[in-house]
């Protein structure tokens, strides 16, 4: 069985056999069809079983969908998606990902991420994005800035939520989901990937989840 029933529209379809996947990962599977039926998700999954496409695919899919143009001013952006993960090589991963799924459409992804200058990357935020992936510190220091709001925000996913809190980048989390700025939950959809469950994980998933799904791969 392909990806066919996975509630994904012909163009996202199209891009996912062009990336030669053939079927979908078990995470893939369950997780796609729920999050294209807008729930929010809590997901318990290894690097290597397919999570970015599991997230990406139905969060490319809602935003062609939806159709909503980006808020680009001199001064700030409104990304519709927030894609946070820990570290440099996951953020372009996923950014690499997104950029295939999405090929071919308006949606434009950017990446940002900390230890090098941040002057090019801001000049590709403040173009405008429909998706942007982001370490925790760098997309602090360019909401700090005011260079990013979260008034247009459709999706936030949360990846290797445990290696971030490892990381100690709760505060830089923390400080994004309660930003003045940012649409509550109920109005948006809040993705959480995580290895583990431990219990402050499961504490942030009550707190940033609404009526969340849980899967186990
Ligand atoms: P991830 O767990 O998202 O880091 O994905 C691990 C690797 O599996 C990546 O190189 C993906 O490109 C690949 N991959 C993800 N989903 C599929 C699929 N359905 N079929 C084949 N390869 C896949």
């Amino acid at each position: 069985e392909g990806f066919e029933n996975s509630g994904l529209r012909q163009f996202v379809l199209d891009n996912v056999r062009k990336c030669g996947y053939l079927k979908p990962t078990p995470i893939q599977k369950h997780a796609i069809p729920i999050i294209v039926q807008g729930r929010d998700v809590m997901a318990c999954a290894q690097t290597g079983s397919g999570k970015t496409a599991a997230f990406l695919l139905p969060i490319i899919n809602v935003l062609l969908s939806d159709q909503r143009d980006l808020v680009i001013t001199s001064d700030h952006t409104e990304p519709h998606a927030v894609i946070v993960s820990p570290t440099r090589e996951l953020t372009l991963q996923i950014f690499n990902e997104a950029r295939k799924f999405s090929h071919g459409s308006i949606i434009k992804a950017v990446v940002a991420y900390g230890g090098t200058a941040a002057y090019h990357q801001a000049q590709q935020v403040m173009r405008g994005c429909h998706i942007l992936v982001a370490t925790p510190g760098r997309l602090l220091d360019f909401v700090n800035r005011g260079r990013i709001t979260f008034s247009s925000i459709r999706f936030i996913v949360l990846d290797e939520a445990d290696r971030m809190l490892d990381m100690g980048f709760l505060p830089e989390i923390e400080k994004m989901m309660n930003h003045p700025t940012m649409v509550p939950t109920g109005e948006r959809q809040t993705l959480m990937f995580s290895a583990t469950f431990p219990e402050e994980i499961q504490r942030l998933a009550t707190k940033f989840l609404d009526r969340y799904l849980f899967i186990a791969v």
